[in-house]
Order: structure tokens, then sequence, then C-alpha cells
């Protein structure tokens, strides 16, 4: 029998992805293992960032400013659609991507009773007429609902003269981008074809 107290933290530890009892066992023993400085720096650091980041009010993207420093910095002409948030982490292991994001935070899934009303879809074309964008990237995962929403998006796109581009089939069909590695998403940047 295990402590009270150990056993709340090993199930804090428990509810994060991918973490199993072992695993959530030896995080929660290396934390009462360490110095105090150590659990509270990291204590503060997880409060703090549930505190401050909230979603960039362009792209979507995680942020604690207002606007985030991708869309600050870089080129709006040229869009990179994906699906959630962390899937701009993933792309931005592409060191030569310069343009910006936008998130749909979802995709068209009629099996989960989701339209193209519950994501953001009318955003992304309000942003798409506003900064006269000349190229729009289709980066949602390549499975059904990715493929799905990637050409009703296109097909909205088109009549407004922009360039819809579908990142090429180099990650495996059913897999996340978050899974990729970088050489796989620099080649599947690379080797985006037009949505016609
Ligand atoms: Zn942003």
């Amino acid at each position: 029998m295990q402590d009270d107290v150990i056993e709340r933290l090993i199930e804090q530890f428990r509810t994060l992805p991918g973490v199993g009892y072992k695993t959530a066992q030896r995080y929660a023993f290396s934390i009462i293992e360490g110095k105090s400085q150590r659990a509270e720096n990291f204590a503060s650091a997880i409060i703090e960032a549930k505190k401050k980041i909230g979603f960039c009010s362009v792209c979507g993207n995680f942020t604690d400013k207002e606007i985030c420093p991708i869309c600050s910095h870089r080129d709006r002409t040229i869009i990179c659609v994906v699906k959630e948030p962390k899937d701009i982490i993933a792309m931005e292991k592409v060191k030569t991507y310069n343009g910006v994001y936008h998130v749909l935070f979802g995709t068209i899934s009629p099996l989960e009773h989701r339209g193209p009303n519950d994501i953001k879809i009318k955003e992304l074309l309000a942003r798409v007429q506003a900064d006269k964008v000349k190229e729009v990237i289709m980066a949602t995962n390549p499975d059904v609902e990715g493929d799905a929403t990637a050409m009703y998006i296109a097909k909205l796109l088109k009549p407004l003269g922009v360039r819809v581009t579908r990142i090429a089939q180099g990650i495996s069909m059913g897999s996340d981008l978050e899974y990729a590695d970088e050489m796989t998403l620099a080649k599947a940047l690379e080797g985006r074809r037009d949505i016609d």
C-alpha cells in the first residue's frame, strides 16, 4: 500500500497522454526525491501555462499574446491549414516554410456530427480575402476526414482566385502530422499538388 498523497500524484501523471501506471510512478518518485525548488518550478510552470496561454486571434495557434509570433513576423499571403494547434508545432519542424497557419479546430465528420459550420472555415475565407492570400496549403491529416475537409475547403476557395494545394502523401495514410519527422514533412510540403 502506498501513501494517499503519493497515489494522488501518480494519478495526476496518469492523466497525461501515453503515461501508464509505471511511468507515472517513476515521475512521481522523481518529483518526491528531487529538490523542493524543482517541484515548485514544475508546479508553477503548469499553472502559469494554463493561466496565460490562449489562442492567437488570427490563426488559432497557442500563444500568450493576442497575436502569435508567427502571424506577426511572417508572410501572410501563404496560409497552411491544419486541424489542431499542435499540428503547427509539427509543421514548424520544416524550417523553410515562411508562411502563416490557420487552425480549423477539427475536421468535417458526419460520423461525429461535425459539419462545416462547426470548424473555423468562415474565418479562413475571411482571412483569404482580407490578406490577399496567394496560396492555401491544405495540411489536414492524410485520412478520410482530413482529405474530405481539404476538398470541401478547396471548392470554396477556388472561386476566390486563390491557389489551393494539398501536401503530398509522404506521410502514410491514416497517420497524424505530429508523428511525422522533419524530412517527411519537408518532402510533403515540397511535393504539394494543386487541388482541382
Ligand atoms: Zn497566429
